[in-house]
């Protein structure tokens, strides 16, 4: 079974990710992990990909695609995977498919998990940082028992800037434009299924894979 999953940031797509290798048995394919070992292993791709970096420039999609393919041939992936982080655009997913072509397989599924704006900035912009201790608390889902004020040492709790409001929407924003030709890509091909990521871990879990078993 080969999946692609998607999602904006907040939308829990990491914690979905680990249920989903873990009952599904196949491979958690991040793009940063893919780096990371490509580089560390020393392949051809890797390589390559580390001069583009070394240099602080941007990797081509030849090298990202050829990293990609070394991944995918490996022996782990035969059953299956769950690409994480890429494709990114629609040349990403074009040059992907036809990789998959060459290797006579496919993508099954592309689940994207949808968060509405709101909850995802309330999501992102909820981590409070200890003045004096450095402790770290999230509004929503570790919150301090007196607002604004540290469990631990009784600091001052406060939001870094990366994590204003401003910022966030910003990125965001970004972030949307970049996904929606991706995601049209996926639905005009039929692939994309859209899961409601406003439910509990456990619910969006269950709703993916029904989809991922084939009852839904
Ligand atoms: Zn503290």
């Amino acid at each position: 079974m080969n999946i692609v999953l998607m999602g904006l940031p907040g939308a829990g797509k990491g914690t979905q990710a680990e249920k989903i290798v873990e009952e599904f048995k196949i491979p958690h394919i991040s793009t940063g992990d893919m780096f990371r070992s490509a580089i560390k292993e020393g392949t051809e791709m890797g390589l390559q990909a580390k001069s583009y970096m070394d240099q602080g420039l941007l990797v081509p999609d030849e090298v990202v695609i050829g990293i990609v393919r070394e991944r995918l041939g490996k022996d782990d992936c035969k059953d299956g995977f769950l690409l994480d982080g890429f494709p990114r655009t629609v040349a990403q997913a074009e040059a992907l498919d036809e990789l998959l072509e060459q290797m006579s397989k496919k993508i099954d599924h592309v689940i994207n998990i949808a968060v509405d704006k709101e909850s995802l900035l309330e999501r992102l912009t909820g981590r409070r940082i200890c003045s004096n201790c450095g402790a770290t608390y999230h509004l929503i889902y570790n919150p301090p028992k007196v607002d604004g004020i540290c469990d631990k040492c009784g600091g001052e709790l406060y939001q870094r800037d990366d994590d204003k409001e401003e910022t966030v929407a910003t990125r965001l924003e970004v972030n949307i434009k970049q996904t929606e030709p991706l995601l049209k890509f996926y639905q005009e091909k039929d692939l994309l299924r859209t899961i409601d990521g406003n439910q509990k871990i456990d619910e969006v879990f269950e709703s993916i894979a029904k989809i991922l078993r084939g009852l839904n």
